[in-house]
């Protein structure tokens, strides 16, 4: 019994372990990849689940690429914040949502406009690479 429910619960703790190291979005086939390396036998499709299983729980967010590619990175959505993305080495920093107050502030008193939900990425070079 202990031996097969470590067996269930494996690729779930391997997979948080890499997005955990990584800091950055990356694809499934990256992750599955990873694995590999690590001489673990999962396939991409457990990979998948996986990932759906961690983004239902609130740990995983996903990220469309203009290629069309989904990418998966560790995260907490339910405290909100931005993300600030290095377009040279794909480092994720988190921001806070501080300047967008001001902003949505600022909409109110001179457009009368009342924002109720936004969505932002910040794209740019982080500091190891500038
Ligand atoms: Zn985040
Ligand atoms: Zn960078
Ligand atoms: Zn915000």
């Amino acid at each position: 019994m202990g031996v097969r429910s470590d067996y269930v619960t494996r690729p779930r703790e391997q997979i948080a372990s890499i997005l955990r190291a990584r800091k950055r979005f990356i694809s499934a086939a990256e992750i599955h990849r990873a694995l590999g390396s690590a001489k673990a036998r999962v396939s991409l499709s457990t990979v998948y689940r996986t990932l759906e299983h961690l983004q239902t729980k609130g740990d995983v967010t996903v990220r469309i690429e203009p290629a069309g590619e989904s990418t998966y990175m560790l995260c907490e959505p339910e405290h909100h914040h931005h993300h600030a993305i290095c377009k040279v080495c794909g480092r994720v920093d988190d921001v806070d949502c501080t300047a967008i107050e001001q902003f949505s502030e600022s909409l109110r008193s001179l457009n009368g406009f009342a924002l109720e939900d936004h969505a932002m990425e910040f794209f740019g070079r982080c500091k190891a690479c500038q």
